[in-house]
């Protein structure tokens, strides 16, 4: 395996790739970490022909997220192999189907759910999939990801993409829109009408649940970092937009509920937001996290959880049910937020990007 950026048939990329055109490649493009930090694009051998059960996917889009902040940051909590292909959301097309396949035929365009679930599990069988008891890997991060030209997955992990939904917005749907979809109503609950405070109104998933709350006639107050996230987060419809730098949050959010506080808090920003996240509910508010990107401990007063009747929830991930909702919400108009699309060879200065938090929306890569 060597670094080498150039693929071997130039005049195979330079053609518009449509299905009808793709010949069985003997190298795909693929961008891998090669040791932790060391991130390149590679040529590796083609994927073999589906097997039983499988379907061998060209993929067309990738989204980034913090999984592969992680990932380039060689953070040492998940075991795995060098090299490895990065990404761990994607949009494709179904290329060929191996024995046994039904669900799926050549030619659909389809989301791949990226943990390897076992399918048969009790949690699997409830349809509660990201609690599956025995993950054989997550892509992107512990196993081969998506950022490959071509790339096999079990047919029985592949969600269908309704007529009308982009690609582009597809590939927000494995990680960011689904993981929304899923922290709002499977675990917060949200009904039309309530109160949210989403946190971090200009990142991926945060600009996300701005634009479902809306969608639903929620009312929402969301938080950001600068004054130009704030126009940008007023744009997308956020009733009340605060310029945490400038402003307590809570104090904010105290004085716009009428000393009330919200019913739904939504978190993934972790310890610099977590206290003033517990004082902005109301009596018997919900509050979801999935996230700690500022540092992963908070304390918790419990006699505030129970006087308070507090119902606090940890999210990760999302059922595939979750996935199919999401791609029916987009379908419907609910789109995500694109800030840039990057070329292959770009992901690493996305990544970068994303780490940097200069960002409004999702960040994808084109294949
Ligand atoms: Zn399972």
């Amino acid at each position: 395996m060597q670094g080498i950026a150039l693929p071997t048939n130039p005049a195979y990329w330079a053609s518009g790739k449509t299905l009808q055109d793709l010949q069985p490649m003997a190298t795909i493009r693929a961008l891998q970490l090669l040791a932790d930090k060391d991130l390149s694009l590679t040529e590796r051998d083609s994927p073999a022909a589906p097997g039983p059960g499988e379907a061998q996917l060209r993929v067309r889009a990738v989204g980034l997220n913090h999984i592969d902040v992680w990932g380039l940051r060689g953070m040492a909590f998940a075991k795995r192999l060098y090299p490895l292909t990065v990404g761990a959301e994607a949009a494709c097309e179904v290329v060929a189907t191996g024995p046994g396949v039904t669900n799926v035929a050549p030619g659909d365009r389809v989301v791949p759910f990226g943990a390897l679930t076992c399918g048969t599990c009790p949690a699997c069988q409830r349809g509660r999939d990201n609690l599956c008891e025995n993950v054989a890997g997550v892509r992107g991060f512990h196993i081969d990801g998506f950022a490959q030209d071509l790339t096999n997955h079990p047919a029985r992990l592949l969600v269908k993409i309704p007529d009308g939904v982009a690609m582009r917005d597809a590939a927000c749907v494995a990680v960011a829109f689904g993981t929304v979809e899923h922290m709002l109503f499977d675990n917060a609950h949200l009904e039309p009408g309530e109160t949210v405070l989403v946190h971090a109104g200009g990142s991926g998933i945060g600009s996300i649940a701005i634009r479902i709350a809306k969608s639903i006639g929620c009312t929402v107050i969301t938080t950001v970092g600068s004054a130009g996230k704030a126009a940008k987060a007023t744009a997308l419809g956020a009733d009340h937009v605060i310029n945490y730098r400038e402003d307590r949050f809570e104090g904010v959010v105290r004085k716009l509920t009428k000393k009330k506080g919200v019913d739904v808090v939504f978190e993934h920003t972790g310890a610099d937001t977590w206290a003033g996240s517990l004082l902005s509910m109301k009596r018997g508010g919900r509050l979801v996290t999935c996230g700690a990107t500022s540092g992963p401990t908070g304390s918790l007063n419990l006699m505030q959880l129970f006087q308070q009747q507090y119902r606090i929830t940890g999210s990760f991930g999302a059922p595939m049910s979750a996935l199919a909702r999401a791609l029916d919400r987009i379908a419907s108009g609910v789109k995500p937020v694109i800030d840039t699309v990057y070329g292959l060879q770009d992901f690493r200065a996305g990544v970068e990007r994303l780490e940097s938090r200069d960002v409004f929306g999702k960040l994808l890569v084109e294949l």
